[in-house]
This record gives structure tokens, C-alpha cells and sequence, in this order.
């Protein structure tokens, strides 16, 4: 069996083998907005498609109450830097590019587009990279370390990585999350330049670098699904 002979159970399910599941079991992964049927590696597939079968309901219940994405249109309210802006759209023919600014309470978008979608994306990417960048590499110069590389990438789940390379990634859709959140993701990821585990040293070290790190913490545990709704 495979996800595709499950498509007819629901579109959004997925098919995941796990060698290491001890039971058949249903998780619903939020970020991607798809429900897993995990299976032990020797269970029988047919039994396995009963199980999806019986809880077919309740796939379509979980999957149907995850929050709605929400699309940079005319009006929407989108947090951007740790403060919620509208975004304002300006459609205008006449112009030959387009023009994006981030004031303090609204994306203000002047276009010839008649869907501005990517551009705003593209913006608030760039956005993303500099912020990011500016705050790793001044925490990085409090400790007397350089970053070799620094990344923004489009992921879904993790937000930040450090290599032994001292190469550092960050998800641009941590501009959607608290200034508290994002001063956490980047001092954790720079405390990384140093210990390169998760011992007592190394949260003294995050404690050092970002102001309120428990707070950052744990909104990025509560709420980081929610960055993955914007665009
Ligand atoms: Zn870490």
C-alpha cells in the first residue's frame, strides 16, 4: 500500500512507515497541513486501511479545523517584526515597478500586479535576511565569534540551525513571530557557535544573549505552527 491508495480516505492523508512506531496511530502534522497514518514496519496493510477507514471522520474533522492560511491581501492583518500591519494595496497601471515599505502599522504596496503575492513575499524575505542577520551577527561579536555563513530558508518546522561549520539558517518566517521569539531563535543559534549541545552552559550562554529567553521559548513552543499560516 501506498499514500495514493489512501487518497480515496482523504486527500490529506499520508502514508508513513515507521520502523521504530510500536502501534498504528494518526498524527496530524500542522505545519503541513497533512494527517500521517504512522505504521510499524510489519503490520499488515490491510489492517492498516481498516484503521484509517474507521477514523475517517475524525481525519476530516482534525484537518478541517486547522487555522486557514492567511494570503497577503488588501486589508489582511499580518504581524510583521512584532507589530501587526495592514497590508495596504495601491493598484495602479501606470506604474513600471513595485513599490513595498513596511511603516509601522501597515505593508504599504504600490503595484501594477494584479496579484502582488510573490513580491510581498519576496519583501518580506529580504526584510527577514536583514534583521536576522544584523541581530546574529551582533551577538555573535558580544562573544567574540564570527558566523561564516548565514542562510534564510523557507522551513516549516525548524528555525534555526547551526553547523560545526559556523553556518547559521534561519526560517524568513520568523518576522511573523514576537520580537521576544525571534531575539530567542537567534541567541540560541549563535550560543551554538560555542557549545554545540544543549547543556546547562550553553542556556546560561542563551540567557546572556537575548533578554527574556524563557519567553521567547516558549511562545516559539506554543505558537511557531502559526508562522507557517502567513503567504
Ligand atoms: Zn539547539
Amino acid at each position: 500500500m501506498n499514500t495514493a491508495e489512501l487518497s480515496d480516505i482523504h486527500p490529506a492523508l499520508r502514508l508513513r512507515i515507521n520502523p521504530r512506531a510500536r502501534r498504528i496511530a494518526l498524527r496530524l502534522d500542522n505545519s503541513n497541513r497533512v494527517m500521517n497514518l504512522v505504521v510499524p514496519k510489519r503490520f499488515s496493510m490491510k489492517k492498516a486501511r481498516i484503521f484509517a477507514l474507521e477514523h475517517q471522520g475524525w481525519i476530516k474533522q482534525k484537518l478541517e479545523e486547522l487555522p486557514a492560511q492567511i494570503q497577503f491581501e488588501h486589508g489582511t492583518k499580518v504581524p510583521v517584526l512584532g507589530a501587526l500591519r495592514t497590508v495596504n494595496i495601491n493598484y495602479d497601471t501606470t506604474l513600471k515597478i513595485t513599490n513595498i515599505a513596511l511603516n509601522s502599522n501597515e505593508i504599504m504596496v504600490s503595484t501594477n500586479q494584479e496579484d502582488p503575492t510573490n513580491r510581498i513575499t519576496r519583501f518580506l524575505k529580504r526584510e527577514a535576511r536583514a534583521t536576522l542577520s544584523g541581530l546574529a551577527s551582533e551577538k555573535a561579536a558580544e562573544i567574540n565569534k564570527t558566523i561564516s555563513a548565514i542562510q534564510i530558508r523557507d522551513t516549516k518546522s525548524r528555525w534555526g540551525s547551526c553547523g560545526p561549520d559556523g553556518r547559521i539558517s534561519f526560517s524568513w518566517r520568523l518576522i511573523f513571530a514576537p520580537w521576544e521569539s525571534m531575539d530567542y531563535v537567534v541567541a540560541h543559534e549563535v550560543a551554538h557557535l560555542v557549545h554545540m549541545n544543549h547543556g546547562k552552559e550553553f542556556w546560561a550562554l542563551c540567557a546572556e544573549l537575548c533578554e527574556d529567553y524563557p519567553a521567547g521559548k516558549k511562545w516559539m513552543r506554543a505558537n511557531g505552527h502559526e508562522l507557517v499560516r502567513y503567504g
